[in-house]
Formats: C-alpha cells, structure tokens, sequence
C-alpha cells in the first residue's frame, strides 16, 4: 500500500481501470477488501492505531474506522464507495463504522469466490438479500430490551465503545459523563445530541478532569474589573458586527481644512458611537457578547449601565450562544430591539482571573458542555472522537431500549442462524447464505486476531460454547469464552442491525456493477472519480 503521506492511496490505478466482466468485478472487489483490509486491525479494543499523516504534516493518530477512513486519501471509485458505507453507518447508527466495512470486505471476498466457481453475480445479489432479511430478524430476536433509566446498562454500552480507545479508568469517568449528559438533554425519550451537546477541548490537566458543564463555557472574561461577574436572569444580546467608531460614522468623504474641523468629526463620531451603544443598553441588555472588535470607549458606558460585556467571541460560540438563549445575532445594531434578546438564569465568571465564563439555565434548549481536558491536542482529540462515538451509542440504546451481547456473540449467533437458515433453501442461494454467514463470522474473528490469539480456535471455540450459552463472546484478556451480559460488555441493537445492512448493501452494489457491464456487452467502463458514479459509453 502507498504512503498516508502526501501520496494518494491508489488501490489500482484508475487509469487502467478499463476493465469489463469478471474483470472489472475483481478489480472492484480488490479495492473494497483493501479498504477492509485497512481498518482490519483496528477492530475491537485492542486494536492497532493508524498514523495519519496529511500534506501540512499533520498527524492523527487513531484506531476509530470512521476517522481512517475519512482522513484518508482515496481514488478508487469502488473503495470510495465503502468509505459511503462507513459514513452511513456513522449517521445511522453511531458506531460500528470498522464492522461495517470489515463485513462489506468478507462479503466481497466471499463473492468473488463464488463467482469463481461458476455462480451467477445475480444469484449471489438475491442470496444475500436473503441472508440480510434473515440476520435482521435474528438479531431482533436476540436483542435484550433495556429501560432508559437503567443508568448502568447505558454506562457499560459506552464503555464497550470506549474499550481500547481511552484507558480503563478514564474509561469509566467518560462513559459516566455521557450518559450524565444523555440525561440531561432528554425531551421526552428523544435526544439530539449534535445540537444539544456541545464538545470544546483544552490543553492542560489530565483526561480525568474532563467535565459536564450544565451550560456553556466560553473563554472569555469581562472586559472591565467593575463590570458584573455574576448576572441571574440574563438578558443576552448578541451583536455580531464591530462596535467602532469607524464602523458608526458615516461613509461620506471629510474634507479638513482646519485643525477644528478634524477635532469637531471626532466629536461628532464619538457621539454616534456613544448613540449607538446606548442602543443597546435600551434594549434593557445585561450581558453583551460581541463577535468582533469593540472599542475601550463602550466599556465604560457598559460597566456605567452595570452591564457585563466581552468582545471577540468565536463565531462557533456566537452560534452556540444564539441556539442555546434565543438570542438573534445582530448585524444592524441600529435596528437592536428587547426582541433580540436571548434568556439565561445565570452569565458568571466565577474565577476573576480565569478567563472563562459559563452560560447556564435556557429556557427552550438544554444544551450541555462536555469539556475535555488532556495533556496534549492529540489527547483532547482523540477523547473527542470517543466522545463522538460513545455519546451515540448511548443515545441510540435511551432512544431503542435494544442492547445485544458484544465480544462476537451477537454475530455467532447470526452466522448459526444462518447456516441452519441456508439448508431450508432450495438452490445455487444456499450457498451464497452460507458465505454471508461465514463473512459475518469475520468480525469475531478479527477481534480475536487483533489480541493475538488464533482466529480459528477462537471461532471454534465461539461456535461450541454458543450452543448453551447464548451470550457467549471472547474476552479479550484471558481468551476464554464467557457470557458477555455477565461481563458488561455491551453493543446497541442497531449498531449491529445496521452494519449488516450498511454492509450488504455496499457489497451488493459492487457486485451488480458487473452485471450492468454484461447488460452492454464489451463496453468500456468509464469511471468519473469526481463524482464517485459510473458511466458507461454509450
Ligand atoms: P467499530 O468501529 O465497529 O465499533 P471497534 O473497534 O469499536 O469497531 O470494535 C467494536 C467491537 O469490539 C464490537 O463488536 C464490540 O462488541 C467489541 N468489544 C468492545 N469491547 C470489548 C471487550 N471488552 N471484549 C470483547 N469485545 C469487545
Ligand atoms: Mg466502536
């Protein structure tokens, strides 16, 4: 495989990708099992990392599917097209983007090999559909029903998540901060996390420290040590344009031919200045957040009207600020009305000399901080993308109420479903069942390949023990097979539902692309990799 570095990844070169048949199909098929092939060994908590290593020379180290595949630079339509299905799987469902493609690979492979002994892409197309129908079903019935207020049972689905991503002790202070602020988002069993949780990263102290802040912090600090730190019901105004004098006076062209008149246009800028702000103290404000520059001269005026005030706020936390208190970003201070005004119980800069401020007690949102602390920005980075995945898994379990027993248990119990299901079947079908049976059978394998044990005994070993304990998955440390539940080691049913069909769909887009090619006998494939589509000439 090429470089991460600067250098493309070409899975083949697209170049000579003009292939047609069986060709074209194993050509495709190479390059989604090379992506496979990649996140592979990062399946399962104790997966290897990935070094990612962009042209600026940044690095990103991680053993998170999703990231991989996303920071990397891929040409190859196909493979594109399995960087599709992890994405789908990350919006769906959270987490199990690696299974996701892992699967997508096996599938592919096991194909190929079918096609190679003389089955028919179509029949293995049905076949697998078969087989999806099947699994889900299966899973379904498998699946654990758990109460949303069941806290412990949502602490331990982060932490499978988590496992192998943050180390154990920091493990378990994450998961509880996740479920802690699923919680507090809760609006009658439905949570959005994307807009109702807010992550913001510092450098310093450990990834212990991190915390839930029921609110918003922002770094920032009143601008002036008289202004108020402390303001109960908050009246917020956001102004989202520069507070100058520049900005207020009129853009008309000033002729001096005195020194008085030059003294004079200051005066009279000073005093539209001094208009505008008393603008916004009309308003009835007490807490001003600007997003640009602000002149010293408003200080004054604003600690005079007891008004806490703060200038250069990011953009993102303008936002943020305006989702979470109701407040308009005003551009035309001019127009400022008490309407623009947004609504927290509390604005307060508890530490006078930390400059950090907390936001707290909206009335249409909840919106909760989580702030992640960490030795280095590849520490608070990567406690982001744990977050990103854990917070969803959680979310996913209050919202389904479905866990399945994880360590590989769930997809041995697919895989024996689906063999006993592939003897009912009548035809070249049959075999393609059993192939997605065996290639559901990757993931426990590689989970059990990445801890260094024999993927084969393991699965051997899967297979035997799952026949009187249903739970029955590997754990990691010993090798041994044990009950799963018994363990705590937990995944949402609809991680597991939907990279199965994340998966299967993928693989059978892959595997029609060939018959489209028979359909237009020896025509040229053409592929357009901007649009990640296939033409054909016509
Ligand atoms: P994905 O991107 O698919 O979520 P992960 O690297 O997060 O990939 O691995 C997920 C798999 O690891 C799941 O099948 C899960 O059940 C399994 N797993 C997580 N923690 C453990 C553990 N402590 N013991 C055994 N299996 C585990
Ligand atoms: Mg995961």
């Amino acid at each position: 495989m090429a470089g991460y570095g600067n250098q493309p990844i070409y899975i083949v070169d697209p170049s000579k990708q003009h292939t047609t048949g069986k060709d074209a199909l194993s050509v495709n098929i190479a390059s989604a099992k090379a992506v496979a092939g990649i996140v592979r060994t990062t399946l399962g908590p104790k997966g290897m990392d990935k070094m990612l290593v962009n042209i600026m020379g940044d690095i990103t180290l991680t053993n998170d599917g999703a990231t991989i595949l996303e920071e990397m630079d891929i040409e190859h339509p196909t493979a594109k097209m399995i960087v599709e299905v992890a994405k789908t799987q990350e919006k769906i469902a959270g987490d199990g983007t690696t299974s996701a493609v892992v699967m997508a690979g096996a599938l592919l492979e096991k194909a190929q090999k079918l096609v190679e002994s003389g089955v028919h892409p179509t029949v293995i197309v049905k076949g697998y559909t078969m087989a999806n129908e099947k699994a889900l079903q299966v899973l379904n019935d498998y699946a654990i029903t758990v109460d949303r207020k069941d806290r412990e049972m949502l602490e331990r689905i982060a932490s499978t998540s988590i496992t192998g991503k943050a180390s154990e002790m920091a493990g378990n202070h994450l998961a509880k901060i996740c479920v802690d602020a699923i919680y507090a988002i809760d609006n009658n069993g439905v949570v959005n996390v994307d807009e109702d949780i807010v992550i913001a990263k510092e450098v310093g102290g450990t990834v212990h420290d991190t915390e839930l802040i029921n609110g918003i912090a922002i770094r920032k600090e009143a601008l002036h040590s008289e202004m108020p730190r402390r303001i109960e019901n908050a009246k917020i105004a956001l102004i989202d344009t520069e507070l100058s004098f520049s900005q207020t006076s009129t853009k008309s062209k000033l002729q001096v031919d005195r020194a008085e008149q030059l003294a004079d246009f200051k005066e009279k800028e000073k005093a539209n200045f001094r208009a505008i702000i008393q603008k916004i103290i009309d308003t009835g404000a007490n807490a001003v957040f600007c997003s640009k520059k602000m002149e010293d001269y408003a200080l004054h005026f604003f600690k005079e009207a007891n008004i806490y005030a703060t200038r250069r706020v990011k953009d993102e936390d303008m936002n943020i600020l305006s989702h979470s208190t109701g407040a308009s970003l005003v551009r035309n201070v001019n127009e400022i009305t008490a309407d623009d005004l947004g609504f927290a119980e509390l604005v307060e800069q508890e530490d006078e000399h930390e400059e950090k401020t907390y936001i707290k007690g909206f009335r249409e949102s909840r919106t909760m901080t989580i702030l992640i602390k960490g030795g280095s920005e590849h520490v608070t980075d990567n406690v982001e993308r744990v977050f990103d995945d854990a917070l969803h898994v959680v979310k996913v379990v209050f919202e389904d109420g479905k866990i399945v027993p994880g360590g590989g248990a769930s997809e041995i119990e697919v895989a024996q479903a689906l063999h006993n299901y592939a003897s009912s079947v009548q035809g070249r079908e049959q075999l393609a069942i059993l192939a997605f049976a065996e290639a559901v059978e990757e993931i426990p394998k590689a989970i059990a390949e990445n801890c260094g044990f024999d993927a084969i005994d393991k699965l051997i070993d899967l297979r035997s023990k799952h026949a009187t304990v249903k739970n029955a998955g590997l754990d990691i440390e010993t090798g041994n097979i044990v009950d799963m539940l018994e363990k705590g080691i937990v995944d949402p049913l609809r991680v597991k539902t939907q990279a199965i069909k994340s998966a299967s769909e993928a693989a059978k887009m892959v595997l029609r692309v060939d018959d489209m090619l028979r359909a237009r006998r020896q025509e040229m494939m053409d592929v357009d990799p901007e649009h990640n589509i296939h033409n054909y000439d016509m």
